[in-house]
């Protein structure tokens, strides 16, 4: 439970007016901000409880979506950053529509056109999503260009290489080939893949209107689905050319999950840390979490790889590649969420005093950075909300400071 503000502050001397609200100074950024459960400067949570954990981190409330810890293994509000929770809803039925609509081609035999869908599904969503929220600001062309485009791209390119390389070594018989087949797969093609997929999204970082952590996060989760697109349709092309519309489904159910959401996620999200933690050294801020993300990308990227061969080598179930894939792509989804959740508290920005309606809590607010009731950091806010913000500014001169 948040303990009220006002019993917390009871102890100290009035402070002027801020219009409606009162003016209280901030323990943690010493800026003047309107009364509230949380900064609008700093974003810190303004209570001293000891669920709360530290206010200034405040990790029990996600600065995306406060509702939720940051610690939390949530594919929307992680790399959607932008959606309201309504949006959110909607994005997960159509998620869970897209998966009903493999199944039943699958079910049918369709399997040529369950693989097709199955490539498209979350990638559409995302550029749904970009629409949505406009993160492209007034360039989609440019920023949907360099980012599913650019990764499209880069997709083909790498994957026929790399399919080249894999499929003659694999027609060798004996172990030798075999481990040489298999670091590649598990080794050379994840960390390659790694170092190709940002660089069309880097081509974004010197604009203008992008430079928050934020945009570079959807710019590589973007890069990241448009090359998984590639990828897929380039493996997989041969079953797509040469399957009959109609098949026996036999063993492709597990496949297609892979396909539809394990591959895209992990793409997604290794190439969403990775371009955000490029952006936040753009920042200046490139640090040990900065590093950690590199590291986690790379290494998730690894462990999905290399133990999806080795699982499949060893004739696992193939219920046991997909649990393994899940498990392992939570990994960086949660990185990612850390992630973010630090660079918007540490790069809140003076935005102004603006009134303006909260995405995530739909109160109507006076507030700089950070929503004052809920805590959401407002860079987070989908654009049209962010341009609808009336400025206000604060009345008897409180301090602007920093
Ligand atoms: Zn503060
Ligand atoms: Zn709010």
């Amino acid at each position: 439970m948040r303990v009220p503000p006002s019993i917390i502050r009871a102890a100290r001397p009035p402070r002027p007016a801020f219009q409606k609200g009162v003016i209280l100074r901030c323990d943690h950024c010493a800026n003047d901000v309107p009364d509230g459960v949380f900064c609008t400067r700093c974003g810190a949570h303004q209570g001293v409880s000891p669920e709360t954990g530290d206010p200034k981190t405040r990790e029990h409330s996600y600065a995306a979506h406060p509702g939720e810890h940051v610690i939390h293994p949530s594919v929307f509000t992680t790399l959607f950053p932008h959606l309201g929770q309504g949006k959110v809803h909607e994005f997960r039925w159509a998620l869970v529509a897209g998966l009903a609509g493999i199944l039943l081609l699958y079910l049918l035999g369709l399997i040529t056109a369950a693989i097709l869908v199955a490539a498209f599904l979350v990638p559409v969503l995302y550029l749904v999503y970009l629409y949505e929220a406009q993160v492209y600001r007034d360039e989609p062309a440019t920023v949907l260009g360099f980012t599913i485009g650019g990764g499209f791209v880069v997709g083909l390119i790498l994957t026929v290489i790399t399919v080249h390389l894999v499929n003659p070594v694999s027609t060798f018989a004996g172990l030798a080939a075999n481990l040489g087949t298999l670091f590649l797969i598990g080794f050379g093609i994840p960390i390659l893949q790694e170092v190709v997929k940002p660089l069309p999204a880097l081509l974004l970082r010197s604009r203008e209107p992008f430079t928050e952590t934020i945009d570079g996060l959807v710019f590589g989760v973007a890069a990241g689905l448009g090359f998984s697109v590639a990828e897929t349709l380039i493996r997989f092309s041969d079953v797509i050319v040469s399957t009959p519309v109609h098949t026996d489904p036999g063993s492709w159910s597990y496949p297609l999950l892979t396909l539809a959401v394990f591959q895209p996620l992990l793409q997604g999200t290794t190439t969403g840390i990775i371009v955000a933690a490029i952006w936040r050294h753009a920042r200046g801020r490139f640090e040990r979490r900065e590093w950690g993300g590199v590291l986690v990308a790379l290494l998730g990227h690894i462990a999905f790889s290399l133990g999806s061969a080795v699982l499949a080598e060893q004739s696992f179930d193939p219920l046991v590649v997909v649990i393994w894939q899940a498990v392992i792509v939570g990994g960086p989804l949660i990185y990612l969420r850390y992630l973010l959740h630090h660079s918007l508290l540490e790069e809140a920005a003076h935005m102004g005093f603006a009134e303006t309606v909260c995405p995530s809590c739909h109160m109507h607010i006076v507030a700089s950075g950070f929503c004052p009731n809920c805590g959401m950091a407002l860079v987070a806010a989908p654009v049209h909300v962010r341009r609808s913000r009336r400025r206000r500014e604060p009345a008897l001169g409180t301090a602007e400071g920093a």
